[in-house]
């Protein structure tokens, strides 16, 4: 068994729309590496910046994020599924693939600044988060606000207008 830990830089486009790993940045990796029967188990984790995007307020997000690896790579000549991973005639192994599978697979699709995010008011976009005060006064219900649109149309029947 082998104890690896290595700094990498980050593959570009290693993430998901709102959020990713960006390119270049630096990936602790910590892995055992573990010879079995069929080939080289790996397991161990990797920890990447992470920076994107709020998906509700649209701030940007950057946090730290530990990323669980385990894969085993079977050896040349080794009966395993078509897709399966493989140490090398090298013997090497290459880690890009599973680590891009274990980042992506779980980023969060809608990203959030924190867990209670506020988001932005829906009529004007401000930051709820910054202005939890934030009021429009009276809140118009859209239905009845499209009803009083039609105010012309019964205008005739207003007694008080002349
Ligand atoms: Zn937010
Ligand atoms: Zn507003």
């Amino acid at each position: 068994m082998v104890q690896v830990r290595r700094e990498i830089r980050a593959p570009e486009d290693l993430g998901v729309d709102m959020i990713g790993v960006p390119e270049d940045s630096p990936i602790d990796l910590d892995l055992r590496l573990e010879s079995v029967i069929e080939g080289i188990l790996v397991t161990g984790t990797a920890e990447a910046r992470l920076a994107g995007e709020c998906s509700r307020c649209l701030e940007p997000i950057e946090e730290e994020s530990s990323f669980d690896i385990q894969e085993l790579y079977f050896y040349p000549g080794h009966e395993a599924e078509e897709d399966a991973h493989r140490v090398s005639n090298e013997e090497e192994i290459d880690l890009e693939p599973v680590l891009r599978e274990a980042v992506v697979l779980n980023l969060p699709f809608t990203p959030l600044c924190r867990r209670d995010c506020a988001g932005l008011c829906p009529d004007c976009g401000v930051n709820l988060n910054r202005h939890p005060d934030h009021d429009h006064g009276e809140r118009i219900d859209p239905r009845w606000a499209a009803l009083k649109d039609l105010g012309p149309a019964t205008a005739d029947a207003d007694p008080n207008r002349s």
